[in-house]
């Protein structure tokens, strides 16, 4: 069986950049931001129901979901909140939980196009991917899969893995580092972080800690040894 880890931290932690080094190693990982914006897209279930209940307008030109105008809807009507929620959640999850245990091997469609069936696009069986990756080591190989989320512990993703792993920096690096990437005002970001989760109550429910405030070839070694350590206690006790 596959174990399910969860890996988070707060904006411009560093999540990425560790899932990428997960990733060298062989791990599969899903980012649940990316499967939130693919159910979501054209052709997908959810847009045709949101479309039904909010009517054309939710829709831009090109057919994709106006976010900026259902945010405004969204924040004028509470229950509109609620409603997007309960329709959205447990399609999230279940996509989230088809990608992280049926990875497809690396696929020449952009992710929207790769459609998994619970988005309502047609596929071929889950598995029928496998093993086509190139220079890539088969995902199967390995006990566990990395679930990547910025509100791991703020939703109850956190009851979808076995182990979670917090990406830390300083604040003030989180601070900087976000500014710098997205070219955003201070009190933007400390506006985001101020909705987060703490940094200490974070790292208090973490399995292990990836200190991101070290050069590249610091935190690679990190993440090694984190991974060797998951390898061995999932191997360990077969779930
Ligand atoms: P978000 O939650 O906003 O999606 P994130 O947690 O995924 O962010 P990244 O995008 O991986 O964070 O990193 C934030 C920025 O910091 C990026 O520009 C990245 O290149 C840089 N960065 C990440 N790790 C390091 C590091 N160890 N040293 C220097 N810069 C880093």
């Amino acid at each position: 069986e596959t174990h399910i880890v969860g890996l988070t931290g707060g904006i411009g932690s560093g999540k990425s950049t560790v899932a990428r080094l997960f990733g060298e190693l062989g791990v599969h990982w899903v980012d649940a931001d990316d499967v939130a914006r693919q159910v979501v897209e054209p052709g997908t279930h959810a847009l045709k129901a949101i479309t039904e209940h909010f009517g054309p307008e939710v829709l831009q030109a090109d057919g994709s979901l106006n976010r900026a105008w259902l945010r405004q809807r969204i924040f004028e009507a509470p229950g509109e909140k609620e409603w997007l929620e309960a329709l959205l959640h447990p399609i999230i999850r279940k996509e989230l939980m088809n990608q992280l245990l049926y990875p497809l091997s690396p696929s020449p469609l952009p992710p929207g196009e790769r459609g998994y069936t619970t988005l309502g696009a047609n596929i071929p069986s889950p598995l029928a991917g496998e093993g086509q990756g190139e220079g890539r080591k088969s995902t199967y190989d390995l006990p566990y899969v990395l679930l990547i989320s910025p509100l791991l512990l703020e939703t109850d993703q956190h009851e979808l893995v076995e182990r979670v792993v917090v990406v830390d920096v300083p604040e003030s690096v989180q601070l900087e580092r976000t500014m710098v990437r997205d070219d955003n005002s201070r009190q933007q970001v400390e506006r985001i972080m101020a909705a987060q989760m703490a940094r200490d109550e974070r790292c208090a429910r973490a399995d292990a800690i990836i200190n991101n405030n070290n050069p590249l070839a610091d935190v690679r070694r990190q993440v090694r040894e984190c991974h060797d350590r998951f390898v061995q206690e999932f191997v360990k006790t077969p779930g």
